[in-house]
């Protein structure tokens, strides 16, 4: 078992666990209904957290999660350095020349 991440709602969390599951990765989740209850700890203490339940599955987990995180703020459009074209923001290389942003 290893803690993969939190988020200040439950929802998030199983929104997180729903990618893992399509990726076949199992989890678990923790802290569900502590909110708010233990005052004295750091509040992201107190968040639901998820457990990717196969420590080898951690890092393809992590990578999930962090593209749904990114995915969720949407990114202005950029033009490539390379060869000037214009790219949309969820693009990270250039559709022209494949240069990275
Ligand atoms: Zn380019």
């Amino acid at each position: 078992m290893k803690k993969l991440t939190s988020a200040p709602t439950a929802l998030t969390i199983h929104h997180y666990r729903n990618i893992l599951m399509a990726e076949g990765i199992a989890s678990e989740i923790r802290n569900e209904h502590f909110g708010g209850i233990l005052g004295d700890m750091p509040f992201t203490e107190t968040w639901p957290q998820l457990w990717v339940v196969n420590d080898l599955d951690y890092d393809r987990a992590k990578q999930l999660i962090d593209g749904t995180a990114q995915d969720e703020s949407p990114r202005e459009s950029w033009s490539c350095k390379n060869c000037g074209e214009e790219n949309e923001g969820q693009f990270a290389a250039c559709w022209s020349c494949g240069r990275e942003l």
